[in-house]
């Protein structure tokens, strides 16, 4: 691994078919309304409320690609792994591990546990959403799990958004270091 650091290191990413169900276009809904999903698993009543996206992320496009700087970065160094997440149409995911009804799940815990991890450090967009939802996954897989505050952005800044969202890591076991 090119950082003494890192024993692994994985890029993750969205990568959504065009008929996605997170995508308020093809609900006839504005971005960003509020949108209760219901699961797609036979037999489970289960409704999730979240919000409906703009379109993207849409696989085998440029809006999916990884930005051009990683790109250079992940030619130089092919040990790094990239997971696309999202790639089932009929539900969403944040976190990289699973969908958001903890039904499919992505290879990313496989390849934690093939290279011996027990530690996880997240970072990325954004903190209320894909980072936050990955951390929670990996620290109710039994990793010991941080989040590097430094390097991450929430979608919804306020206050007292970031203050619950504070309290939600804590219940989990999520480290925020802000340091
Ligand atoms: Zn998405």
């Amino acid at each position: 691994m090119f950082s003494e650091k890192w024993d692994s290191i994985v890029l993750t990413r969205d990568w959504h078919c065009k008929d996605h169900v997170s995508f308020a276009k093809n609900h006839n809904l504005p971005n960003f309304a509020p949108f209760v999903y219901c699961s797609p698993v036979v037999n489970d009543e289960r409704k999730i409320e979240s919000t409906l996206w703009p379109v993207h992320c849409i696989e085998d496009t440029e809006g999916a690609d990884i930005a051009p700087s990683l790109q250079a970065v992940l030619r130089k160094h092919p040990e790094i792994v990239l997971v696309n997440k999202g790639y089932l149409k009929d539900r969403e995911y944040y976190s990289a591990f699973c969908d958001i009804w903890d039904d499919h799940n992505t290879e990313l815990h496989e390849i934690l546990q093939q290279d011996g991890i027990d530690e996880v450090v997240v970072v990325g967009l954004a903190l209320d959403y894909c980072v936050k939802n990955s951390a929670i996954s990996a620290a109710k897989l039994g990793y010991k799990t941080t989040i590097l505050k430094k390097y991450t952005r929430a979608i919804d800044n306020h206050k007292d958004s970031l203050r619950r969202l504070a309290k939600e890591f804590e219940y989990y076991g999520v480290i925020l270091d802000e340091s």
